[in-house]
């Protein structure tokens, strides 16, 4: 399926060639609203997907439907076939509001899948295929595609500039640690958001090293940075209103001879130094290096970390929030702005694929601030619940929250 290009469309006539295969997809109340004289025509099969849904799941059932066409070719035999096949998803509405659908919302859903599938095929993809030097080239292909140049600091400049905690994860492995920046900066923004993701792309463990057992699938740490890139050339194509930037932290925890050690104290770019006691709590470390440059570099006013971080599906919630505490104690908990931390190292994979998690969670969560009608919609923050916005307290300033977007 790796050469599978989708396509989304609305609902066409019925006078197509029949030349293609048709699969009817929808949740079983919807498929029941929908009258035969709609889809007897389809039956000719000239597109290969139907969508049925209400209007306010087109985005959802769109970006289900990404994380079925997986771009990375090496599980099955049926992904290696490199004839490239064409996937044309329609959409027929029922429910209120069952119009045709716009071209506004199709192109909004091409760009969605795009991201998800870029992310989940980062992740998908191993090691030896995606260490740092290879996702950097990626973020640079996002940014070719958006007029963008990120910013890269690499190797030994992590260590001169202070980032103690990515140089200290990172040091050991043949391809070096790198935090990088795509940051778009759009005329008119009023604010600033900064996502900032966990790009591990192999955890070991370190010298604290992982199992037989717990080790394989570790090439999904770099789940959030992937996600956040998905998501940031996804958002930016929409038309994004405030400034964004997307910041990587990229390493390898791996075993060598320069490998950090438990006992080792590292200086943090906080200010603030830590003490290693096990080497697998490598997240924690390059994150918090990522929303101090955030906070301190980048003057975000909301900042949002997205991280494979601690397995939270299988232990108590009292791991991942000691771990998320951990990462905003290098912000500072005085510090006035918004702070989102995201752990995603459940939803990243189902079973041996990645899904691409995080890439519509991300649109869907700041769709307030898209020029993109859809994205919009599907904001948890959106129409007419504006007691989320701007709640502003007194204490001489200190405690101000700003709105989330
Ligand atoms: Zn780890």
């Amino acid at each position: 399926m790796a050469a599978v290009e989708l396509r989304f469309g609305a609902a066409s006539g019925q006078s197509e060639p029949p030349n293609r295969p048709l699969l009817i997809v929808g949740q079983l109340p919807n498929l029941q609203k929908l009258p035969w004289e709609e889809i007897s025509g389809k039956l000719l099969p000239q597109v290969s997907e139907e969508m049925v849904c209400e209007r306010s799941d087109v985005f959802a059932s769109g970006c289900a439907i990404a994380r079925a066409f997986p771009l990375f070719s090496r599980r099955s035999s049926a992904s290696r076939r490199t004839d490239k096949r064409v996937v044309t998803v329609e959409f027929l509405l029922v429910g209120q509001n069952n119009g045709p659908i716009e071209e506004a919302t199709l192109e909004c859903l091409a760009s969605a899948a795009d991201g998800i599938r870029l992310a989940a095929r980062i992740v998908d993809t191993p090691c030896n295929e995606m260490n740092t030097d290879i996702f950097l080239e990626e973020i640079k292909m996002v940014g070719d595609a958006l007029g963008i140049v990120p910013t890269i600091i690499r190797g030994e400049e992590l260590k001169e500039q202070g980032f103690g905690g990515i140089y200290g994860v990172g040091k050991a492995a043949e391809t070096p640690p790198a935090l990088a920046v795509l940051s778009y900066l759009p005329e008119g923004a009023t604010q600033t958001i900064a996502w900032v993701g966990k790009g591990i792309v192999y955890d070991t463990g370190g010298l604290s090293i992982k199992g037989k057992t717990t080790m394989p699938g570790m090439k999904r740490d770099c789940g959030g940075a992937a996600a956040i890139l998905g998501a940031f050339k996804a958002a930016v194509k929409q038309g994004f209103k405030d400034n964004l930037h997307a910041v990587f932290c990229l390493a390898e925890n791996a075993v060598g001879p320069k490998a950090t050690r438990p006992d080792d104290i590292h200086q943090m770019y906080s200010g603030k130094t830590v003490e290693i006691n096990n080497t697998d709590a490598e997240g924690r470390l390059v994150l918090a290096d990522g929303v101090a440059y955030a906070s301190k570099d980048l003057g975000a006013d909301i900042i949002l970390d997205m991280a494979t971080l601690t397995g939270a599906q299988d232990r108590d919630n009292a791991q991942s929030s000691c771990a998320g505490l951990f990462i905003g104690a290098h912000i500072g908990f005085d510090w006035p702005g918004t702070w989102v931390h995201v752990d995603i190292a459940s939803p990243v994979h189902s079973g041996e694929r990645a899904t691409g998690f995080g890439v519509a969670f991300l649109l869907a969560l700041f769709g307030r601030a898209s020029k993109d009608p859809m994205l919009n919609l599907v904001s948890p923050l959106g129409a007419g619940t504006d007691q989320h916005y701007a709640m502003s307290e007194g204490d001489g300033g200190m405690s101000k929250r700003r709105r989330l977007v």
